[in-house]
């Protein structure tokens, strides 16, 4: 098992494995106490997941409740946020009880904002079984559910007190989802890590994934711990997502997350090459490795369309927005730009 401990404001484990979920009760009792549980989940992860977590909870002396959401996008809004936080309510979990999200990362950004704001605060663990949500959403305490407005705009940044990891449920996922995963992966080796970006570029398959999902974290691991509340590095780990989180609004969000940042990443590496930022063959080299993981390069969106919807981001502050721009693969840039050049930006992205 890999342990990697994430040192934030408060300092937790990552623990990377397969076949934790039938573990899920002992781990848990070695950082929380037995109390009341409230594992949250959507439809399908439940159907798949949950018997195995809660007999393990129950197993270790926790006393456990349940609550299943209809999967997808949709689900993340206030409404579902507020029949989680009521239903705890109902079931009369204090401070001192956890929440546990079990699923990808729309259930452990709900979840963990549902466990933010409980009573101004309960405890939570997150068990990602998505590829994307254990290298990404589980690790760094951002929860947040959308808006009408946008993407993640309710939110607060709030810790777990553990991540449990187990690539087993990898083997469920259909490949869009992994391929989600895959183009989060690759964000990471674009970022700042030029040999995870070669072996990515060279081909990875779902079944050996411990040290990509290990090496992926520990990014994560190192860019939180000096910048927890993405006052500047931290910021990096947007790259992709300021046009991909518009072409999610413009697509209703039928195109997910790892799609639209897979797209997201190219468009910025296009506008990074024409601005004389990205050395050459950037974008191409970028789009041929997302390519191998059936990912799309192209906006179906226009200009306009996907410049008022990026407008509305949260990472815009004031008359600014931050976009991440690579310079080549395994190193990005924080590139700060009047919001009025933003429709400059996407046009030469989209060229
Ligand atoms: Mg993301």
């Amino acid at each position: 098992m890999v342990r990697i401990t994430v040192e934030a404001s408060s300092n937790y484990d990552v623990l990377i494995a397969e076949g934790l979920l039938g573990e899920t009760g002992s781990l848990a009792a070695e950082v929380v106490p037995p109390c009341k549980v409230l594992v949250a989940s959507d439809d399908i992860v439940t159907a798949l997941y949950s018997d195995t977590v809660v007999h393990s909870l129950q197993d270790a002396g926790f006393e456990v409740e349940q609550f299943t959401f209809p999967h997808g996008e949709k689900s993340k809004n206030l409404q579902t946020l507020n029949s989680l936080l009521e239903y705890a309510a109902k079931k009369q979990l204090t401070r001192q009880s956890l929440f546990v999200a079990l699923g990808g990362g729309i259930t452990g950004d709900l979840t963990g904002f549902a466990a933010a704001v409980y009573q101004r605060g309960a405890g939570y663990i997150q068990i990602p079984t998505t590829f994307l949500a254990a290298i990404d959403s589980s690790v760094g305490g951002k929860t947040a559910v959308n808006l009408d407005a946008g993407k993640n705009l309710a939110g607060a940044f709030f810790q777990p007190r553990l991540v449990i990891c187990d690539l087993a449920t990898f083997e469920t996922l259909p490949s869009e989802v992994f391929s989600d995963g895959a183009a989060e992966a690759v964000k990471y080796g674009m970022i700042s890590d030029y040999e995870l970006f070669l072996k990515l570029e060279a081909g990875i398959t779902i079944s050996n994934l411990q040290d990509i999902v290990a090496r992926c974290v520990d990014i994560k691991r190192q860019i939180v711990a000096r910048d927890e509340y993405d006052r500047g590095e931290r910021q990096l780990l947007n790259y992709g997502h300021t046009f991909g989180h518009g072409i999610e609004k413009c697509s209703g969000y039928t195109i997910s997350h790892g799609h639209a940042v897979a797209i997201g990443m190219v468009m910025a590496a296009r506008a990074a090459e024409r601005l004389g930022i990205a050395e050459e063959e950037c974008s191409d080299r970028l789009a041929a490795a997302l390519h191998k993981y059936g990912l799309p390069v192209y906006s179906p969106f226009e200009t306009n369309e996907l410049t008022s919807a990026i407008l509305t981001d949260k990472k815009r502050a004031g008359d600014t927005l931050t976009v991440v721009l690579p310079e080549r693969p395994g190193r990005c840039i924080l590139h700060k730009l009047p919001v009025d050049d933003i429709e400059r930006l996407v046009s030469l992205s989209l060229e």
